[in-house]
């Protein structure tokens, strides 16, 4: 497949843009190559610069889950645009917002908005530790909430895939305050609270870890986190920038049936705007600025383009929620058909899959947690990756990253995945 456009493109972007991309997981480090550049994107399918036709597996790593260019969100941006891009007033599109995302949430009585998922997952921290008066935070390791100072500490996502998880830019006063447990071990977590009595805030956790892969929360997981939350005072917080409104209409709070006290947002809330959003219970939300002390704030915060394009996703997945047993179809049979092309092929592999959220790698199995993740062939998914896109079929750069499945990966689409898979690791041998 051949993409002249697309390098000549990224050596443009070099001289202009730090490494020619606006965000590191773009840039194909984690795979070599020269990051494609998309032109348009319809579907399930994206088209770059040279015209290559892609099967998209990234779903602009999250927020497509309906597919591109859904046609009721173009015409909800649209509309909004004409209207004003941004007023900075309040705007009765904010409330419709507000209301519905509180109605498809457990437990989410209060909400605000940012205009990313890094804003968003800041404000909880800031919120726990103003709530609670305490300033420790303990995350896991292989979990990425966004490139916020407390957070990249053992990260994930871009940070994992260059090798960065802890960045330097953050203080050691910073990280001192972030302690790091291990995903899926209650244990890990039980020894920090009782090295820290009286010192943690809130724990913070994607519920379905998303970003080192998919790595689901063990049976028990997220029900021991939320009793030693209460045995300990501290807040739990659930990072669902990823899979809120992805794995459940009301996200891994619903799917799992454990209430979080401090929920994060993005991706899916925005439909590929840029927007976040957290929120919790009132008591909680009770000291979010102007009523309360701790502040928070957005000269484009609730932007009326990005609530109507928002809007107009999640009322399409409130109105259809069979939406969710399709994808959940369909997604089972990329699974399956992808397990039955590595096996015809001796391939060792091992996956993960919630909902539409899928997670292949490239060791032996189960993978629960970072140190099972970290034992993937990243060598090999590199050459998989290389060959998948050269039969058309765009995966995440990353061996660290989810694969997305969109409600318009219908039967064809899927079978053209696995087969053109099939030619992929014939070329290999
Ligand atoms: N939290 C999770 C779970 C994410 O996956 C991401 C982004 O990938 C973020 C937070 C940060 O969101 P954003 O990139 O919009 O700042």
């Amino acid at each position: 497949m051949p993409y002249p456009n697309s390098q000549k493109y990224f050596e443009e972007a070099g001289k202009f843009i730090p490494g020619g991309v606006n965000s590191p997981a773009r840039a194909f480090k984690g795979v070599g190559g020269t990051p494609l550049f998309m032109k348009k994107a319809e579907g399930a399918f994206m088209y770059d610069e040279d015209g290559n036709e892609l099967i998209d597996y990234i779903g602009s790593w999250g927020p497509m889950i309906l597919g591109h260019a859904f046609p009721a969100v173009v015409e909800a941006v649209r509309n909004a645009a004409l209207g004003s891009t941004s007023f900075g007033t309040p705007t009765v599109i904010e409330n419709r917002m507000a209301e519905l995302v509180c109605s498809l949430v457990p437990g989410l009585d209060k909400i605000r908005m940012t205009n990313s998922g890094t804003e968003a997952t800041m404000s909880t921290i800031r919120v726990a530790r103003g709530y609670t008066g305490r300033d420790k935070v303990i995350k896991f390791e292989g979990c990425y909430h966004g490139h916020g100072d407390a957070f990249l500490i053992k990260a994930g996502s871009g940070a994992l895939t260059l090798g960065q998880p802890s960045s330097p830019g953050v203080t050691a006063g910073t990280a001192k305050d972030t302690l790091t447990a291990d995903y899926n071990s209650i244990d890990s977590v039980r020894k920090l609270l009782e090295e820290n009595r009286d010192e943690v805030a809130a724990i913070i956790l994607e519920p379905v870890a998303g970003n080192m892969g998919c790595v689901p929360p063990k049976k028990g997981f997220l029900e021991g986190l939320r009793k030693l939350c209460d045995e300990h005072g501290v807040l739990l917080i659930f990072d669902e920038v990823m899979c809120g409104f992805r794995v459940a209409p009301g996200g891994a709070t619903e799917r799992y049936g454990v209430q979080p006290d401090l929920m994060a947002f993005g991706k899916v809330i925005g439909a590929g705007m840029p927007v976040g959003a957290f929120g919790g219970s009132d008591e909680v939300m009770s000291v979010v600025s102007p009523n309360g002390p701790v502040y928070q704030a957005g000269t484009l915060s609730g932007n009326p383009v990005a609530m109507s394009a928002g809007l107009a996703l999640l009322g399409e997945l409130k109105k259809n929620p069979h939406i969710y047993d399709d994808l959940e179809a369909q997604s089972a049979k990329l699974e399956n058909g992808m397990l039955e092309v590595f096996e015809k092929h001796g391939i060792t592999v091992a996956n993960n899959r919630v909902g539409s959220m899928l997670g292949f790698f490239f060791c032996e199995g189960p993978v629960e947690s970072f140190a099972d993740v970290s034992r993937t062939d990243t060598k090999f998914f590199s050459r998989f990756f290389h060959s998948m896109l050269a039969e058309g079929v765009y995966l995440p750069p990353s061996a660290f990253e989810a694969w997305f499945v969109s409600h318009k990966h219908d039967d064809a689409v899927i079978q053209r995945t696995i087969d053109a898979a099939d030619k992929a690791l014939a070329s290999m041998n």
